[in-house]
């Protein structure tokens, strides 16, 4: 039987967390996304967003009656604060009955367990990573990692695609990984997740390319769902005194390039600005609509069915 495919924004917002009367509707919490297919749930990143997710989730547990383990498959984009501040505030951490599996890139020659441990060092935070309740597997993925999982089977299993072709059943999940490289310091992460012939594509954190980033356009081909940075409007990007050229952060108009090119059936921006406010953001959309009918502005706690 074929699950729901569904990703829901906890956190859509660049940079640092932006809660009050002028981010009401898009929200105010930095990047998080929930993909929840069948009873299988995939979060990406974990910004402040993830924080009321993490409730949620475990509401939900408790409420269900918690016969099984709580397993959860994180994926991480990069490491920087807005994509990691929440993980201290995630309660299934500290659960006992919590299985987590992360996943993320290798950052300045650091393992991906490091960079996690040292996001919560005593010094920062009363308590360290390691001394939560719930289980960690901790992962440094590769580009050319493909992780497994199941709409029934929580375990997440990884193949190197070098070497070994997934068997890919009704049920699987297929989760692709992309290097992109526009990210200043560090690379950052595209994911892209397929079930039932189905996909969406992940991909914040990237800066546009002369005549569209053409690795990205291939990786995110076809896909139902491109969830795309445009931090700056075309003026914040080029504009004078402080033009943002080279932060690491798209337009509009680059993610449109992308969508156009990949043949996408929807695009979301996000990561917006932090100094962004609901109006503006709203302006944009209707700006940005008259180019692309298919294109939202991602907003905390919309949920979108892949379909
Ligand atoms: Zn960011
Ligand atoms: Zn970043």
């Amino acid at each position: 039987m074929k699950e729901d495919f569904k990703v829901t924004f906890w956190g859509t917002r660049g940079s640092y967390p932006v809660p009050g009367k002028d981010t009401i509707l898009f929200g105010g919490n930095t990047t998080c996304l929930e993909v929840l297919i069948g009873k299988t749930t995939i979060i990406i990143d974990a910004g402040t967003g993830i924080i009321n997710l993490g409730r949620k989730i475990v509401t939900d547990y408790f409420a269900e009656g918690k016969e099984v383990p709580l397993e959860l498959t994180l994926l991480f984009t990069h490491l920087h604060h807005d994509h990691t501040q929440g993980l201290p505030f995630f309660t299934p951490l500290y659960l006992g009955q919590s299985i987590l599996h992360f996943f993320g890139p290798r950052n300045f020659g650091e393992e991906l367990n490091s960079v996690l441990e040292r996001s919560m060092a005593p010094s920062n935070f009363p308590i360290d990573l390691f001394s939560t309740n719930s289980v960690k597997n901790i992962t440094t993925l590769k580009e050319n990692h493909i992780i497994l999982l199941d709409s029934k089977n929580k375990t997440p299993k990884l193949i190197n695609k070098s070497l070994e072709k997934p068997e890919i059943k009704d049920s699987t999940i297929v989760i692709k990984v992309m290097n992109d490289y526009s990210h200043p310091a560090n690379n950052v992460f595209v994911y892209r997740i397929e079930y039932a012939h189905k996909s969406i594509v992940f991909c914040t954190d990237v800066e546009g390319y002369l005549f569209g980033n053409t690795k990205l356009i291939q990786f995110a081909k076809d896909t139902e769902l491109l969830i795309h940075d445009a931090q700056y409007s075309r003026e914040q990007y080029t504009g004078l005194p402080a033009p943002r050229q080279g932060f690491g952060h798209s337009t509009p108009d680059m993610a449109i390039e992308v969508a156009q090119k990949a043949t996408v059936k929807h695009l979301a921006l996000t990561h917006h600005d932090p100094a962004s406010h609901d109006r503006q953001l709203n302006r944009n959309q209707t700006r940005y609509k008259k180019k692309i009918s298919n294109l939202f502005y991602a907003r905390e706690e919309l949920t979108f069915l892949v379909e």
